[in-house]
Order: structure tokens, then C-alpha cells, then sequence
């Protein structure tokens, strides 16, 4: 539609992950804005991991140069799906990475899960301004991404509500004088359930957000509360204010996203309707704004805000990642793999709901018993902690399903 590929003036932009919930949701902005003369874009790259006709329909759509999808078996449909285009097409892991290495101005990061660490790695090294949703990428490897944006002098553009939240209200000149972040938390859909009843969760009880609808990975990390660990460990990692003086609140509307306190008591806050295009449009347009299709807050309706402190004893996932961030080296990347394994395994129903933390926390104690570095400088050493956690925790989740 408006890929206006001859245009000297329009940004270039790529989107990782277009299949997903966050790239639809970042494709339905662009084509908004790009119909209302509000942004002149043009589409580099789209990618997505098996879904062909979802990527191809997209590509022909917004006219990109390249297209990649990650599974390597499917490169001939996706060739067939996108005949008669001049559309250039790649497949298999190699293939995302090049999408992400090809120039664009701002790149949207939008894969799950470790998987996005390299693509988001190169577009990052590349200078490119990173929209990054893919919080597993800085979970696992935070040193070796804020590096990289740093030395090429890209801005790191949070698309993650409570991290863009907090963004907007942040004073990154004086952040010696911000006390307190408070990330928000929905609570998920288990935030009333006892434990009894989260042992025979269902997969479908689990992604269905009160809220916000998302992928099926990150809605079981809003059930386990897991997302808001993992949440805290990317504050850590975005906002140069200590992972101490991180809280977590409860606040079930999620009309709140989250919060700045600063050292005269003010705390500044971002507001909105739990629709992911807002903070994405807020990257888009960064230092600028954008309108957004996003519904308007309506306070009267919404009338009553409420807040509550987590309940550690049946959200564990929170102690787990605390516990990460606080032991730093190899901790964090183990956490994040050994859930993402663990995560997988509850979808597939291969393990209890339950048992997405227990997983996680035998992992992180098997590899406490082994020295790993301080700090995890290098992509490497990501990728080393990465693999045995993924190894330590199939291991375990086998062991659970044979019991
Ligand atoms: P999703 O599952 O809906 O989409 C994931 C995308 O990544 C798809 O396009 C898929 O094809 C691609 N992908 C998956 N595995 C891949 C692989 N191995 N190689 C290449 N591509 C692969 O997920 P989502 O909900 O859009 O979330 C994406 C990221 O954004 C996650 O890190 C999530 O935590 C974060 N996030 C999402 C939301 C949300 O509202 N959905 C909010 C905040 C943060
Ligand atoms: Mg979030």
C-alpha cells in the first residue's frame, strides 16, 4: 500500500516478528498513521517463524524489499505465496539475522523469546533505533544489547507498556533523583486462585489475560507472574536506577503502567487503555508523538483504581527472578531459558502449571553449584548459559512427566 520505495525522505523500517501479537499490532499502527500523512515509512524487512500465509498477506500488502521466515522448510511456500512480486525472500535463522542487518532506520523487536537476542543483537550494532518488545533479549543478555546500542548510538526505544510507561516520565538527567520505579503487574488471570487450584490450571485457563491480549508465551509469564520478573531484570537494564529500588504492584485494571517516585515524594505516572499501539506508537514517533487508533481512557467509566501487594507464596516466579537479578553472572540468562523451556512444555502439556516455577527453580539451583562469570559480557558466554539451562531444564520437566 503506502511502501513509497523511491522516497528519500521516509523512514525505513523493519519489523521482526511480524506475525506476532506486537508486530500486527505494529503493522495496524503503521498502516494508520501512513493513511492519516502522519508517518512516511517505507518496509525493509518483515519476518516471522512458520507462518507463511500470515507473513506473505502482510507482505504484499506493505511491499517490503526482503522477507525472512525462520523455518527453513517452509522457504518454498513462502517463495510460491509471494510469486509475481519483486519482493526478495530468505529462510532459516541466517535469514532473520540478515533481515535485521539490513538498513532501517527503526526496528521492531518483536520476536519471543531468546530466539530474538541475535536479529535484535544485529540491527542494535547496526545503529538502527531498536523498539524492543523482545524483553527475553535483554533478560538473558542485557550487558551485551545496551553495549552494543550504546557504542553504534542507537536509542533503545522500550515497547513493553510498564517500561515505556516509565520512559515517558523518567528524567534521565537527573536519575540520582529518582527514589522508586513501581512496575505494575495485572496480577493475571490466576491473581484470586489458590494454589490448589493453580495445580490443574489448564494451558487455555492460563493465556486467558483478564486484560491484554497477547502471544500464548508471555500470557502463561503473566499467569506465573514470571512476566513482571522478567520485567524487572529489563528495568534493571533500561533505567539506570538500581534493581533494589524496583517494586512491583499489584493493580488489576491496568489503567496504571507504571510509575516514577522521585526523592520530593512526586510520582509520576503514564496512563492508558491496556492497548499495546499506544506505547508502540510512542516509540514510532519518538521524541515526537503520534496519533494512535488505541481507545481513549474514559475515568468516569473506569471510576475506581485499586492496588495490592504480590503474593510471593503462590507467585514464586517473582522470588525466583529477584533472586536472579541480585545474583547477577549467569542467573538471569538460566532464568529466562530454563522458563522458556518450562513454558513450552505447560503449552504442549508435557507439565503442570505449578511446575513452570519448580522447573525454573531447580534449574537456577543446579547451576549455582557451578562457577559461571560475574557478568556476562559476551554473546558467547549468553549463549553458553543459555543452552545448559535449555539442557538442565528438558531434563527436569522429562524427569517430572516420567514421575
Ligand atoms: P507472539 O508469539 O504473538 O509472536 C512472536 C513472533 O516471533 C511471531 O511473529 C513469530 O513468528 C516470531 N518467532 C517466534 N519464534 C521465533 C524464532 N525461533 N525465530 C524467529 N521468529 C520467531 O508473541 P508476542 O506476544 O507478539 O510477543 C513478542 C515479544 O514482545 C515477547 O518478547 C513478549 O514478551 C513481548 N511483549 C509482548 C506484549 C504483547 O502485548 N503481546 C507486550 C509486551 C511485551
Ligand atoms: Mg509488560
Amino acid at each position: 500500500m503506502n511502501a513509497a520505495k523511491s522516497s528519500k525522505t521516509a523512514r525505513r523500517i523493519t519489523v521482526l516478528g511480524s506475525t506476532g501479537s506486537i508486530g500486527v499490532n505494529t503493522l495496524d499502527l503503521l498502516g494508520f498513521a501512513a493513511g492519516r500523512g502522519e508517518v512516511e515509512f517505507e518496509l525493509e524487512a518483515l519476518t516471522a517463524n512458520k507462518n507463511v500465509a500470515l507473513l506473505a498477506e502482510q507482505a504484499r500488502k506493505f511491499n517490503p524489499r526482503f522477507v525472512a521466515i525462520g523455518d527453513e522448510a517452509l522457504r518454498d511456500d513462502l517463495k510460491s505465496a509471494l510469486s509475481g512480486t519483486d519482493i526478495e525472500v530468505g529462510a532459516g535463522p541466517a535469514a532473520i539475522e540478515e533481515a535485521a542487518a539490513r538498513d532501517a532506520d527503526w526496528v521492531m523487536a518483536a520476536i519471543v523469546g531468546a530466539a530474538g537476542l541475535k536479529p535484535t543483537l544485529k540491527a542494535a550494532q547496526r545503529g538502527a533505533d531498536i523498539a524492543l518488545a523482545n524483553k527475553e533479549c535483554l533478560v538473558c543478555a542485557g550487558d551485551v544489547v545496551t553495549a552494543a546500542v550504546k557504542k553504534a548510538g542507537g536509542a533503545l526505544l522500550p515497547v513493553d507498556s510498564e517500561h515505556n510507561a516509565i520512559f515517558q516520565v523518567y528524567d534521565f538527567d537527573r536519575p540520582h533523583r529518582i527514589s522508586r520505579l513501581i512496575l505494575t503487574a495485572s496480577g493475571g488471570p490466576f491473581r484470586t486462585w489458590t494454589r490448589a487450584q493453580m495445580s490443574t490450571a489448564t494451558p487455555a485457563q492460563a493465556v486467558a489475560h483478564p486484560n491484554w491480549s497477547m502471544g500464548a508465551k508471555i500470557s502463561v509469564d503473566s499467569a506465573t507472574l514470571m512476566n513482571k520478573g522478567l520485567e524487572l531484570i529489563e528495568a534493571a537494564h533500561i533505567f539506570p536506577t538500581p534493581h533494589s529500588q524496583i517494586e512491583i504492584l499489584v493493580h488489576p485494571q491496568s489503567v496504571i503502567h507504571s510509575m516514577v517516585e522521585y526523592v520530593d515524594g512526586s510520582v509520576l505516572a503514564q496512563l492508558g487503555t491496556p492497548d499495546m499501539r499506544t506505547p508502540i506508537a510512542s516509540t514510532l514517533a519518538w521524541p515526537d508523538r503520534t496519533p494512535s487508533p488505541s481507545a481513549r481512557l474514559d475515568f468516569a467509566k473506569v471510576a475506581t483504581l485499586t492496588f495490592e501487594a504480590p503474593d510471593p507464596e503462590r507467585f514464586p516466579a517473582l522470588r525466583l527472578a529477584r533472586d536472579s537479578v541480585e545474583r547477577g553472572g549467569v542467573f538471569p540468562a538460566t532464568l529466562n531459558a530454563a522458563n522458556e523451556v518450562a513454558v513450552e512444555a505447560f503449552l504442549n502439556g508435557r507439565l503442570k502449571f505449578l511446575d513452570i516455577a519448580g522447573v525454573t527453580e531447580h534449574v537456577l539451583a543446579e547451576v549455582q553449584r557451578r562457577n559461571g562469570p560475574a557478568r556476562l559480557t559476551t554473546l558467547e558466554e549468553v549463549v553458553a548459559a543459555d543452552q545448559e539451562a535449555r539442557r538442565l531444564a528438558a531434563e527436569a520437566v522429562a524427569a517430572r512427566a516420567a514421575a
